[in-house]
């Protein structure tokens, strides 16, 4: 099986491309002993405020790379976590590995969690939170968990209850990839969201004039219901002054920064802080 999972490693993963049955199961058994073999680890992705051209927050990304390093991208790996229940430790793992390497190091004032619906509807989720939060001294009010609208979640009162906990923890609630699936309208009624973020796919035409009136209806559906809106996927200055024309309160992109390593951010959190004091 080692000569086998050795054979797959050679093959760059291409999201596109449908996984073979041994692959999964391969990733599968990865997944189990990603966490003691330190194949996971966690990039950042700052945000910035369109207003300010502040970074004010960072979107946690999680990476995994198979044994001989070959990393596999996020839609390859979240599903099959998902699927194996594996979800539930990786995603402990990843709040805790953000509490502790940025949000008690490092002066970002927030920083953005995907969770899974899965997190969400397990029992103790929100008191595993409130836990991680305790032991590391880190307040609710700078992590946000990112909740994803394109996936399948019932309305369980288990998830709405789990919500409310967390929000009594100070914790922000976002809604992620909102215009993606069916599901968005029937959450923006049901949940408070402190920040909905638009997908990027509503970038790709937003030089047409169709585009750009979608996209203007949408930032106008959030921003009447009184959230904040955030543009995932700014790539080009064109878009960051679309962005500032429509008064956008944050954006993500490649135009901002690209996800990093927790000592690089660090890096630059300590060069601000020693340009302030000389
Ligand atoms: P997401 O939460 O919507 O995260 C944004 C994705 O868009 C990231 O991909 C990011 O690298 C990418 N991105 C950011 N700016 C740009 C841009 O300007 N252009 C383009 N083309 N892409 C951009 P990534 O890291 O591959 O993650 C993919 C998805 O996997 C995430 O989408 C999220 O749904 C899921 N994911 C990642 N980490 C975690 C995690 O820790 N837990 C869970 N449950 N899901 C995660
Ligand atoms: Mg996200
Ligand atoms: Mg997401
Ligand atoms: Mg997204």
């Amino acid at each position: 099986s080692a000569k086998a999972s050795g054979r797959n490693c050679a093959r760059l993963f291409d999201p596109s491309d449908p996984l073979t049955s041994d692959e999964s199961e391969n990733i599968a058994a990865l997944l189990k002993i990603a966490i003691d073999q330190d194949l996971v680890s966690m990039v950042y992705q700052p945000i910035c405020n369109v207003a300010s051209g502040r970074i004010d927050a960072v979107e946690a990304l999680m990476r995994l790379k198979m044994l001989d390093g070959t990393a596999v991208p996020p839609s390859l790996f979240i599903p099959i976590a998902e699927r194996t229940g594996v979800i539930l430790e990786l995603g402990r793992w990843a709040i805790r590995t953000v509490c502790r390497e940025i949000l008690a190091v490092d002066r970002v004032p927030v920083v953005s969690v995907n969770v899974s619906p899965i997190q969400l509807k397990s029992p103790g989720f929100a008191a595993s939170v409130a836990a991680i939060l305790g032991e590391t001294g880190v307040a609710g009010a700078r992590l946000a968990l990112e909740i994803t609208e394109g996936l399948e979640m019932e309305m369980h009162s288990d998830v709405l209850r789990c919500i409310s906990d967390l929000k009594t923890l100070g914790v922000r609630i976002w809604l992620d990839d909102f215009g993606t699936g069916f599901a968005g309208l029937s959450w923006l009624r049901l949940i408070d969201f402190d920040t909905v973020k638009i997908d990027r796919s509503f970038l790709h035409d937003c030089d047409t004039p169709r585009g750009k009136a979608m996209l203007r209806d949408i930032i106008g559906l959030v921003r009447n219901r009184g959230h904040k809106i955030l543009v995932e996927g700014v790539e080009t200055e064109d878009q960051m002054g679309l962005m500032r024309q429509f008064r956008i309160d944050q954006v993500q992109g490649f135009h901002v920064g690209r996800p990093k390593l927790a000592e690089n951010l660090r890096l630059k959190a300590a060069a601000g802080a020693h340009l302030t004091r000389a």
